[in-house]
């Protein structure tokens, strides 16, 4: 596996191994790598010839400073992860002042309707922070194809808005998500819930296929008023918003259309931990 750290290196190291019609992937990442990130990169791995993964917190799109400082971090445990899954990968875990210089500075983007929901109501900037970073590296990787989770499926809307913003030639791939046995979402954040919250966090899915089985006895209100209840009766979480959205343009639902797709969204606190979760509902 090689690891970069620095960006001239990775483009030196791209232009030397591409070979003309091979396509390039890229699976950007936080680290603190878990199964769900090794779907994606198995994904990219069948879809593309040379697969670049990053790892990089970047500061930019935390709303809050005590969130960035205790996002898990573990680049040795990364690296011993990946070599052991698929040796033949191009890790790039660059340092902050790489990407941005000595001043992290975020770039404003015009996402429309699906930026100001959900993530981007709770959480200002969020998605402007995910954009800029998501432009640097686009610019440094050049990938063909970027793949990123359902876990995030309204981020994965704006990348896609993002590339076509920029006009740059990638294809936005989407894969699905993975989770433990018992339903819960795999996600770096699961490393700060005990074993007894691991287990009581279940309940976000147990939820979201509830909404789910609702889907065609009920009204959009009545599946809604029904989460939240089952929320306020549960003592181990704090509901951040339960939403039944339009899945293209994520728009609040008030009636269900039989010619149109639909997916629920939940965010919701554990103790310190928030975290979110989505299903399709048809
Ligand atoms: P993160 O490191 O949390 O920023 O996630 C990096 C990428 O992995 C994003 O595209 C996430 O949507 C994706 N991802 C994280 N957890 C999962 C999961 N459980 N299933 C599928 N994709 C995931």
């Amino acid at each position: 596996m090689h690891i970069i750290h620095h960006k001239k290196e990775l483009t030196g190291l791209l232009k030397e191994r591409k070979k003309p019609g091979d396509i390039v992937g890229f699976v950007p990442t936080m680290g603190a790598l878990h199964q769900g990130h090794l779907s994606l990169i198995h994904q990219a791995k069948r879809e593309a010839d040379l697969v670049v993964v990053s790892i990089f917190v970047n500061p930019t799109q935390f709303d809050n400073s005590s969130d960035l400082e205790k996002y898990p971090r573990g680049l040795p445990q990364d690296k011993a992860f990946l070599e052991e899954a698929d040796d033949d990968i191009i890790l790039f875990a660059p340092q902050t002042e790489e990407i941005y210089g000595s001043d992290p500075k975020t770039e404003t983007f015009d996402f429309g309707p699906v930026a100001t929901v959900m993530e981007g109501a709770s959480r200002k900037g969020h998605f402007d922070g995910v954009g800029t970073v998501l432009k640097h590296l686009f610019e440094i990787i050049a990938p063909d194809k970027a793949f990123f989770g359902e876990k995030d499926y309204q981020q994965l809307l704006i990348v896609k808005r993002l590339v076509e913003l920029l006009n740059l030639p990638i294809e936005v791939v989407g894969c699905p998500i993975d989770r433990q046995k018992n339903g819960l979402a795999r996600s770096s954040r699961n490393k700060r819930l005990t074993a007894e919250q691991q287990e009581e966090a279940a309940f976000i899915y147990q939820s979201l296929q509830k909404a789910r089985s609702s889907f065609h006895k009920s009204t959009p209100q009545e599946i809604r008023a029904a989460i939240e209840q089952d929320f306020k009766d549960n003592p181990h979480f704090k509901l951040d918003y339960f939403e039944i959205a339009n899945a293209d343009n994520l728009q609040k639902v008030v009636a269900f259309d039989s010619n149109k797709k639909y997916r629920a969204f939940i965010a919701a606190g554990i103790g310190e931990v928030r975290l979110i979760d989505n299903i399709a509902l048809n």
